[in-house]
């Protein structure tokens, strides 16, 4: 694919992913190639390196816990190492869990909070140092709509949420004069496995696009359990969520610093 526009294109930029193995990070790696990246998909999964074998050799994957900083530092090191620069950070992975203050044990809401903030912490605190060194760079974090409105049953996730949001806000006046942009993604309901499996959920949403009239009614039971109004009627891909993700580290967002772009299907309440 030729890229006519410059300012959409990644060609010869490198990007490290987080949770690239699956569901939005693994679309965001994806996409990125198909754009002109080379890309260090991230993940604590092995099953990742399935998926970088399917992109080529655009891809690379890179075994590492966000939560570990010995992890974290030794993984920027080697992406450094295997690409020769950093110029995008996607920090991306996290879990839910899905229980209120009065259920969540102390051990759920530590680990909630190392892989979905102090991740965001520690690939910033290792990889700013070489976007300062080479004049620039971008963040994306992936908040949520729980970062800006409450989410049911969900109380460390909303909380550590709002602190990548908030954290995000932080990083953009820190680093803003050495010419990194740092925005996050807040998406609402996207199809990936974390949704599908952990999710307020049917057990029956298999599409984000419903035809049948099954899919039609299991898409408006999941609706109605979700607690607040959706008036787009439908959930999203984790492709058309990768979208936002290919805007924020192009050029097209040159301008766009500290901002946290909703992109949940207009969710009221
Ligand atoms: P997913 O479960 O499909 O993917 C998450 C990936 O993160 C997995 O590959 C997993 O192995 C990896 N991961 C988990 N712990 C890790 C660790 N300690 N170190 C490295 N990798 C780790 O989930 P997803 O839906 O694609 O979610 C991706 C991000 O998007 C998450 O931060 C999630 O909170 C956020 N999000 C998802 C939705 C949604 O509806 N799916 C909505 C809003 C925000």
């Amino acid at each position: 694919m030729e890229i006519q526009d410059k300012y959409l294109s990644l060609e010869g930029k490198v990007a490290i992913i987080t949770g690239a193995g699956s569901g939005i990070g693994l679309a965001v790696s994806q996409l990125y190639v198909k754009y002109g990246a080379k890309v260090a998909m991230v993940d604590i999964s092995d099953k990742c390196q399935e998926e970088a074998d399917k992109i080529g050799d655009s891809a690379k994957f890179f075994k590492c816990n966000v939560s570990s900083e010995a992890d974290v530092k030794a993984t920027v090191e080697a992406v450094k190492a295997a690409f020769g620069r950093i110029d995008i950070l996607v920090n991306n992975a996290g879990i839910i869990v899905r229980k209120t203050v009065l259920d969540t044990t102390e051990e759920e809401w530590d680990r909630c909070l190392d892989i979905g903030l102090k991740g965001v912490f520690l690939f910033s605190k290792h990889t700013v140092p070489i976007m300062i060194e080479q004049g620039g760079g971008v963040i994306v974090n992936t908040a949520s709509g729980a970062a800006i409105k409450g989410v049911p049953d969900s109380a460390p996730y909303n909380a550590y949420k709002g602190g990548v949001a908030a954290l995000t806000r932080g990083m953009a006046v820190d680093f803003g004069k050495y010419n990194i942009r740092v925005n996050c993604v807040c998406p609402g309901d996207i199809i990936t496995p974390m949704l599908i499996s952990e999710g307020i959920q049917t057990g029956k949403i298999t599409t984000a696009d419903p035809k049948t009239p099954e899919e039609k009614e299991a898409m408006e039971k999941f609706l109605e359990s979700c607690g607040s109004y959706r008036p787009l009627r439908r959930i999203a891909t984790a492709e058309q969520i990768a979208y936002t993700f290919l805007f924020l580290a192009t050029d097209m967002s040159v301008y766009a610093t500290g901002g946290s772009f909703v992109v949940d299907g207009g969710r009221c309440s």
